[in-house]
C-alpha cells in the first residue's frame, strides 16, 4: 500500500516541500504509521505568503464582504457534511475519542457560521468632530495573516483563527502542529471547495523551529495569531517586535475550580471531573487544580477519586471510552516527570500516577488519570501546566485564601467556581485573574463568547466579535468642509 502524503497547499496548489523533506505522521493510540506530511522551510513558506499577498491585492480583496459570507457559509456547510469523516480522521491522529472529537467539529462548523454572519456587521464609525470638518473611520483587514496552531484541538483550533481572519477580509497561510497535520487538509480543501480565490487560504506543513519560525520572520506577513505553549508564545512575540507584526497569542493556562461549602457537591465533582479529563487534560482550559473548602474536602476527594476510577481510558475508536490516548509518545515522560516532582515534593498519589501497560496499551501513549493531594502551593504540578491527565485538588478555609490560591500562578486562561450564593459569587467573579469565570459549569468555550487569557495566558479573544478586531486596522479619515484647508501661519499666495 502506497504510504499516504499531506502535502503543502498554496496558491490552491498541492505541493511537496522545496526540500523534498517529510515529517512522520503516527496514531498515537496505536503506534501504527498515517503517513508523512510536507516539511517546509523558508522557501515554501515564502511562496505562501507571496500567494496570500496576491490574493490579498486580487480577487479575494476584491470580494464584497457579501460574497465572503456566502463563502464562509458554503465552508460551514461543506464540513458538517463530512463531520464524521473529519472526526475519525482527527480522533486516529490525535488519540482523543472519536465521539468528543464529532463535537469539536460541529463547533468549529458553528464557528465558520457565526463568522459567516459577522463578515457583513465589519463597520466604521462617524465620530462627532469639530464644525470645519467631516470624519469617519473605515475598517481594513490587517492583511496576511500567519496562524500557527497546537495539536490538542486541531481543526476547531484551526478554525477559531481562519473563520474570522477570513471573515474580516485577510488572507492566511496555516502552520498546523507537526503531530496533527492531517485535518488542516481537508479543511483548506473544503474552503477552496467553498469558493476560496486560490492564495486566500495556504497551508504550510512543518516544525515549528523550521516553518513557524519562518513564518513569524517573514516581512510580508502583517500579523501572526497563535495558539499554544507559553514559552513558545514568549518567543513568537519577541520575533514580532522585530518589525512590530500584530500578534494575539492564546496560551498556556492551570486554571482553577473552586468549590464553596454551600456547592452541591455531585455536581461540583461531576463539573470537576469533566474541567479536568476532558481531552486527557490536553485543553488550554483544563481546570487541573481544584479547591475545595474544608467543610467538603473529604467527601468530595473520596467521590472524586471513585469517579475517576470509573472513566474508561482506551481505543478512542470505542464509543464506550471517555478518555483515548495522549496526543504523542514524547507526552508520556513529561507526565512521569511532573508525578516524580509531585511525590519529591510531599504529595500522595490516590489515584493513577503511571503510564497504562498491557495488551493494546502497551502499542500507544496511555496515562491512567490521575488524582494528587496534599502538595504545597509552590509545587511543580500545582504551578506549572502540566498538559495531561493528572489534576491537583487542595484544601481552603476562606474565601480570601481560595481567592489567593486561585490567583496565585503565572497564568490567568479559565476559572469555574461551584457555589449557590449569589453574593460570594460576585466576590468571586470580581477577584478571580482569568479571562473566563464559569459558574457551577467547567465549560468554557461557546461561539460568541469571547475565549483568551489574563496574565501569561496571552491576550487577544477568539470566537466573539471583538475578535474581528484582531484582524482589523482601523483608518480615519478627515476631511474639510470649508473650501479651505488650515492655515494658521496666516500666509497669503
Ligand atoms: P508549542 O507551543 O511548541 O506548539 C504550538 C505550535 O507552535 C505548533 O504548531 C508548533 O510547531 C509551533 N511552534 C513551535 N516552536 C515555534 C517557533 N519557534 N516559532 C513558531 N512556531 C513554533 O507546543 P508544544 O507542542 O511543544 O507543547 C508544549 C506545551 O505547550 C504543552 O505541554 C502545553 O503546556 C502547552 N500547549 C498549550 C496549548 C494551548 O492550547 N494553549 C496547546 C499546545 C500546547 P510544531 O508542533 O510543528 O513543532
Amino acid at each position: 500500500m502506497t504510504e499516504k502524503f499531506y502535502p503543502n497547499i498554496i496558491n490552491a496548489e498541492h505541493v511537496p516541500a522545496a526540500g523534498g523533506k517529510t515529517l512522520d505522521i503516527i496514531n498515537p493510540a496505536t503506534g501504527e504509521s498515517l503517513g508523512k506530511a510536507a516539511a517546509s522551510g523558508h522557501d515554501d513558506v515564502d511562496r505562501a505568503v507571496k500567494a496570500a499577498r496576491a490574493a490579498l491585492n486580487g480577487k479575494w480583496g476584491r470580494l464584497p464582504a457579501s460574497g465572503r459570507t456566502k463563502i464562509l457559509f458554503k465552508a460551514a456547510e461543506l464540513m458538517n457534511a463530512r463531520a464524521k469523516e473529519i472526526a475519525e480522521l482527527e480522533s486516529r491522529n490525535m488519540g482523543k475519542p472519536m465521539l468528543h472529537v464529532l463535537g469539536e467539529v460541529k463547533q468549529a462548523v458553528e464557528d465558520f457560521e457565526y463568522f459567516a454572519g459577522a463578515a457583513t456587521k465589519v463597520a466604521g464609525t462617524v465620530p462627532p468632530v469639530h464644525g470645519a470638518f467631516f470624519a469617519y473611520t473605515v475598517k481594513e483587514p490587517v492583511g496576511v495573516v500567519g496562524a500557527i496552531t497546537p495539536w490538542n484541538y486541531p481543526i476547531m483550533l484551526e478554525s477559531w483563527k481562519v473563520a474570522p481572519a477570513l471573515a474580516a477580509g485577510c488572507t492566511v497561510v496555516l502552520k498546523p502542529s507537526e503531530f496533527t497535520p492531517i485535518s488542516a487538509n481537508v479543511l483548506v480543501e473544503i474552503l477552496h471547495e467553498a469558493g476560496c480565490p486560490e492564495g486566500t487560504v495556504n497551508l504550510i506543513h512543518g516544525f515549528g523551529a523550521d516553518a513557524g519560525a519562518a513564518l513569524v520572520n517573514h516581512p510580508g506577513v502583517d500579523k501572526i495569531t497563535f495558539t499554544g505553549g507559553t514559552e513558545t508564545g514568549r518567543a513568537i512575540m519577541k520575533a514580532c517586535a522585530n518589525d512590530i507584526k500584530r500578534v494575539t497569542l492564546e496560551l498556556g493556562g492551570k486554571s482553577p475550580a473552586i468549590v464553596l461549602d454551600d456547592a452541591k457537591l455531585d455536581d461540583a465533582v461531576l463539573g470537576s471531573l469533566f474541567g479536568i479529563f476532558y481531552a486527557a487534560g490536553q485543553s488550554c482550559d483544563a481546570r487541573s487544580r481544584i479547591y475545595v473548602h474544608e467543610k467538603l474536602y473529604d467527601s468530595f476527594v473520596e467521590k472524586f477519586v471513585a469517579a475517576t476510577k470509573k472513566l474508561l481510558v482506551g481505543n478512542p475508536l470505542d464509543k464506550a471510552t471517555h478518555i483515548g490516548a495522549l496526543a504523542h509518545p514524547s507526552r508520556l515522560p513529561i507526565m512521569e516527570s511532573f508525578v516524580e516532582s509531585a511525590k519529591k515534593e510531599g504529595g500522595k498519589i490516590l489515584c493513577g500516577g503511571h503510564r497504562l501497560t498491557g495488551g493494546d496499551f502497551d502499542k500507544g501513549c496511555f496515562y491512567a488519570p490521575t488524582v494528587i493531594v496534599d502538595l504545597p502551593h509552590s509545587a511543580r504540578c500545582v504551578q506549572e501546566e502540566i498538559f495531561g491527565p493528572i489534576v491537583v485538588i487542595s484544601k481552603f478555609t476562606t474565601d480570601e485564601e481560595a481567592i489567593a490560591l486561585a490567583n496565585g500562578v503565572r497564568y490567568g486562561l479559565a476559572s469555574a467556581i461551584f457555589t449557590n450564593d449569589v453574593t460570594r459569587l460576585q466576590k468571586f467573579v470580581r477577584a478571580l485573574q482569568a479571562g473566563i469565570v464559569a459558574v457551577n459549569t467547567t465549560a468554557t468555550a461557546l461561539p460568541g463568547l469571547p475565549f483568551g487569557g489574563f496574565k501569561q495566558s496571552g491576550f487577544g479573544r477568539e470566537m466573539a466579535m471583538e475578535t474581528l478586531e484582531t484582524y482589523l486596522e482601523s483608518k480615519t479619515v478627515l476631511m474639510g468642509v470649508t473650501g479651505k484647508p488650515l492655515n494658521p501661519f496666516g500666509i497669503e499666495l
